[in-house]
């Protein structure tokens, strides 16, 4: 289909008698320059060292507009996808050239580990997704100890800027600290609102995380997760006051407890979360 007629998509979901789903988040890319930039970016970092094998996971492929971009490049393709109307347009142009896990994420990822003999490490998780998702997803891609090298998501450019977040800003929360000390979070380019249909109201931006060497592994990644929301559930208190249970772990990191916690690399609440094991 060509992605880029809006009229043409119009059709298609009048024809399969499918209403678009606001909670789904569902804006479609018809802007051709900006999949094929996508698609690009997708297909050189799966093509770096770690990205090399494995299949790449599409998730909320919609009505295929990133699906086509990448097919041409051979990649073994799973889609993950929520509804079930556009569950049936994607089943009827692949059919079983690409898996599809029908269904949210959240549960279908977990279910397909489980099924698996051998659950499979994905070369690259790539997606357009909305705001409400990615929030809910992303972390928990992370925490789930999912070991996929490369990432690659077109975002709200909000949840772009809380994932890429640095100390010291408005934007840095116990979000950017998960994902940051598993991955680099790179900004990569802007996407502008005329890019979607519907057209959102806020604008996007695609960002690549490559994984980071000294990541955390599952059960760690845990106890940075419940360290740093609990600081952050907080924000403007001191560790003294958020942290009491972890002061002793402070102190062996030479952290001091009066700073807040928006003050802390990720890599300190690493050394926290690090020293918790160590001395729990
Ligand atoms: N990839 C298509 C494109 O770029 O035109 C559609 C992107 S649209 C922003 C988001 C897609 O994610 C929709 O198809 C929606 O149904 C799907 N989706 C939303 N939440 C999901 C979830 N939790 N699990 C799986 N798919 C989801």
């Amino acid at each position: 289909m060509n992605h880029d007629s809006i009229s043409e998509i119009r059709a298609l979901l009048e024809d399969q008698s499918i209403a678009l789903k606001k909670r789904f988040g569902q804006n479609f890319l018809t802007d051709g320059t900006i999949r094929a930039r996508l698609g690009e970016l997708i297909r050189d970092a799966v093509a770096l060292p770690g990205g090399d094998t494995g299949e790449v996971w599409e998730i909320g492929p919609g009505l295929g507009a990133l699906t086509d971009q990448l097919r041409p490049y051979q990649l073994p393709l799973r889609l993950f996808e929520i509804d079930h109307g556009m569950i049936r347009i994607l089943r009827n142009r692949y059919g079983d050239s690409i898996p599809i896990e029908a269904g949210d994420f959240l549960d279908t990822f977990p279910a397909l580990l489980n099924r698996l003999p051998a659950p499979p490490v994905p070369r690259a998780i790539v997606g357009n997704l909305p705001y409400h998702s990615a929030g809910a997803i992303i972390p928990r891609i992370v925490e789930e100890g999912i070991e996929t090298p490369v990432m690659v998501f077109l975002l709200q450019k909000e949840m772009v800027d809380r994932l890429s977040g640095a100390p010291g800003t408005a934007d840095y929360s116990a979000l950017s600290v998960l994902v940051q000390t598993h991955y680099h979070v790179l900004r990569k380019f802007s996407v502008p609102a005329t890019a979607f249909y519907p057209r959102p109201r806020v604008g996007s931006a695609v960002a690549l995380f490559r994984q980071r060497p000294d990541r955390p592994d599952r059960s760690l990644a845990r106890t940075i997760s419940l360290v740093t929301r609990t600081a952050f559930a907080q924000r403007r208190k001191i560790l003294r006051n958020t942290l009491r249970d972890y002061l002793p772990q402070l102190e062996a990191c030479g952290i001091s407890a009066l700073l807040r916690p928006e003050q802390l690399a990720p890599e300190e609440f690493a050394a926290i979360a690090r020293a918790c094991q160590e001395q729990p």
